[in-house]
């Protein structure tokens, strides 16, 4: 069987590894002309996804890039300490989660599946999609007119995927979930030091919600979500690095916390990224084509595990391909539906819980210290996280 996967992200490159691994062909065409290795956001991946990663043979490469974390330290805008709460169960190696760019994880997936045999094809945007719908082979035409095909076409093209909307003209837009997110890195700050090791720390500030975490070369990792309408093509293209910053620096300022000084002082990696969720898609397949990743489900930020959804999608389908072809497609979307839809849900209401006005937010942080001090937060985290595929998953084909 060859799958033919549109989009060389974290999901698509997943399918290919996996794929690999178990002696499918696979052709990977994704629309960058370059591998990126260094571009865009920060993520954390949870053990679930950390665990995909072992049975695909990369985790000792995902170590290698990443920096180990174990807890999210919740804090009140005037620095009072609102909880803990784990990032999860440690793996048998001792691993409980990793912070590293989204593009160092896609890029040391996509280096292994081409080193396993995966046929990359790069600067390949797929203009159109045949889903193979009426029984005709799966294809997608390039821009050049080439058209390559495939025994089933894996739609891996992100949360506005073009596959989706083929698979099902009907299929719903992702939505605005009512943040911008912004992201950078601080070199030089005593905030690596006077930050608790391995751990997030969040503030639900007054004007904004930040995160700040330390790496242990020193720099600080952090991100400002800023509640506000989405930002557009011409205010983007009219606003300098150093305005955002200014902007981010004054909405910080009205909190205790780290986040003002790190912006001020830092680079701005990501700026004005209007976030967006996709919580329900109604067709996950057709007879020979299907979708993985944020393709089908995209959770807000806030959840942490958007990148782990996509690596378990990835495992399960792909080991379905393998032991049942087509035929899988549909234990696919029954085995992946509901945990997936439950975690954008979940997603969701954190988003909403960051940015509620004046007299909600002593409501909320009360509630929140609740949640924490009872153990219901550790035990949603722990639940979503201590998630694992069944063993003989993705065992290598001899
Ligand atoms: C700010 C932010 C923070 C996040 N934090 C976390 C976190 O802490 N933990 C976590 O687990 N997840 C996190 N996520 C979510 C995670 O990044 C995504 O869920 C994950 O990257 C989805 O991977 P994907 O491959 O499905 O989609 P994408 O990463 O969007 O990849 C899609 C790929 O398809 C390519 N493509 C698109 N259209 C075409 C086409 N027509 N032809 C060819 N190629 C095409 C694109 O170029 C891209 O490479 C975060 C997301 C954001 C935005």
């Amino acid at each position: 069987m060859r799958l033919l996967v549109v989009g060389g992200g974290v999901a698509g490159a997943a399918t290919a590894l996996a794929a690999r691994r178990v002696g499918l062909d696979v052709t990977v065409l994704e629309r960058r002309a370059a591998v990126d290795r260094d571009a865009g956001s920060w993520i954390t991946l949870a053990p679930n996804g950390l665990d995909v990663l072992d049975r695909l043979g990369v985790l000792d490469a995902a170590r290698a890039v990443g920096w180990p974390g174990h807890t999210n330290r919740l804090l009140a805008s005037g620095g009072r300490v609102l909880g803990e709460v784990p990032l999860g169960t440690p793996l048998a190696g001792g691993s409980v989660a990793l912070t590293m760019k989204r593009s160092a994880l896609s890029a040391l997936l996509v280096d292994a599946a081409v080193a396993a045999g995966a046929d990359l094809r790069l600067g390949a945007a797929a203009a159109s999609v045949e889903v193979g719908t009426g029984g005709g082979t799966p294809a997608a035409v390039l821009a050049d007119g080439s058209r390559p095909t495939g025994d089933v076409l894996v739609g891996a093209d992100g949360v506005w995927s073009r596959v989706r909307r083929a698979l099902d003209p009907g299929a719903p837009a992702p939505r605005y979930v009512g943040m911008v997110n912004f992201g950078g890195v601080t070199a030089d700050t005593d905030w690596s030091e006077r930050l608790a090791p391995g751990a997030w720390h969040f503030v639900f500030g007054r004007h904004c919600f930040t995160g700040a975490f330390p790496l242990t070369d020193g720099r600080v990792v952090w991100f400002v979500n800023e509640p506000r309408p989405q930002v557009t093509a011409d205010e983007r293209a009219a606003t300098s690095e150093a305005r955002w910053r200014d902007h981010l620096a004054d909405l910080a300022s009205a909190d205790v916390g780290p986040a003002a000084e790190l912006v001020a002082a830092g680079r701005l990696e990501l700026a004005g990224d209007n976030t967006h969720d996709l919580a329900r898609v109604p067709t996950w397949h057709g007879p020979a084509s299907v979708l993985v990743g944020d393709a089908v489900h995209a959770p807000a930020p806030s959840s942490g595990q958007g990148a782990a959804m996509a690596l378990e999608d990835a495992a399960v389908l792909v080991d379905l391909l393998r032991h049942r072809g087509l035929a899988g497609l549909p234990a696919y979307e029954a085995g992946r539906r509901r945990r997936v839809e439950g975690i954008v849900r979940a997603g969701a209401r954190t988003t909403s819980a960051k940015m509620p006005g004046p007299v909600g937010r002593v409501v909320r942080d009360a509630f929140l210290r609740g949640l924490a001090a009872s153990g219901v937060m550790a035990r949603e985290v722990l639940g979503t996280t201590a998630h694992r595929l069944d063993a003989h998953l993705l065992e290598p084909a001899r």
